[in-house]
């Protein structure tokens, strides 16, 4: 595994893989990473010839106030992790090789940068928006790996690669989790042991819903309540809603079509994020399925 710093020796790196006819697979991070970063890691080492993951904790997605300065970071055991799930390239830019003085150019996203995660952090899909949409630019990979975890990220994304004319296949892997069910997350690091048994109200609430949904549950206040029982544990519950998996507009009444359950919480000073996909028709469960370029 090569580990490279700079845009001009990842472009040189590239190019002979790119010469072979190699199929390049790429996995964005903000390092920390865990078996979550490693499932991205792995599908995309099974699918392409050459694996790129770059960490970069990116400025430009952090709003005033959030954990910016106090990111968890470990190089040494990312590469190890990386190493073990089949990168093959590892780009590790400074800040400033991303935002070189001057810079000043952005990608803003529409209107699926709203609601949820939107509402909260003002600018931040802006920004992951623009530093995703740089990363392509610079690796230019065939496929790029994204994680459901975050599923307003990778809708926004979808949506700036169909509405920007990228070449790229976005693939969305299901969230990984805890044996208990927590959702993997580099932030989890965060966590005291007692804030540990209360973040567990996240997933124990979606995954009540989503077994009520696979045993024919359609109401969408209904499975709001399943989902909203455990969450009197954290300390700020910032939004639990049910919407449209594509559009991620609210959804009520009867769900007739796949629907994403999301929610955002403080545990401390810990905002964690999850969400399941409740799809009525089996094909339409997994994310590729309902976000496919297709569909809208
Ligand atoms: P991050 O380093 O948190 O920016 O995450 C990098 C990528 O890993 C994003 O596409 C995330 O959605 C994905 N990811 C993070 N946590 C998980 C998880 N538990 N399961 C699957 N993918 C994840």
């Amino acid at each position: 595994m090569r580990v490279v710093r700079t845009i001009a020796d990842l472009r040189a790196l590239l190019r002979t893989h790119r010469e072979q006819g190699q199929r390049i697979g790429f996995v964005p991070t903000m390092g920390f990473l865990h078996e979550g970063h490693g499932a991205l890691i792995r599908q995309s080492a099974a699918r392409c010839d050459a694996t790129v993951v770059s960490i970069f904790v990116n400025p430009d997605q952090f709003g005033p106030g959030e954990d910016l300065a106090n990111y968890p970071r470990d190089l040494e055991r990312d590469q190890g992790l990386c190493l073990e799930t089949g990168a093959n390239v590892l780009f590790i830019p400074e800040v400033s090789e991303i935002y070189p003085t001057g810079f000043q150019t952005h990608v803003e996203p529409g209107r699926l940068a709203e609601p949820l995660c939107g509402q909260f952090r003002p600018g931040h899909f802006r920004g992951v928006a623009t530093v995703v949409a740089k990363l392509f630019h610079i690796v230019q990979p065939d496929l790029a790996f994204f994680g459901q975890k975050d599923y307003q990220q990778a809708v926004v994304i979808r949506r700036m690669v169909r509405d920007l004319n990228m070449p790229v296949d976005v693939v969305v892997v299901p969230t990984i989790r805890e044996a208990d069910g927590l959702a993997l997350s580099s932030r989890n690091a965060y966590l005291k042991p007692e804030e540990r048994t209360r973040a567990l109200a996240l997933s124990l609430g979606l995954l009540a819903a989503k077994a009520a949904f696979d045993a024919g549950e359609r109401s969408t206040a209904r499975l709001l309540e399943l989902a909203q029982a455990p969450l009197q544990q954290v300390d700020d519950l910032q939004y639990l809603e049910l919407v449209d998996a594509q559009t991620l507009e609210a959804h009520d009444g009867t769900v007739d079509r796949t629907v994403a359950l999301c929610v955002a919480a403080y545990v401390g000073t810990t905002r964690l994020i999850d969400n399941v996909v409740l799809s009525p028709s089996p094909e339409g469960a997994g994310l590729n399925v309902s976000l496919s370029p297709q569909a809208s």
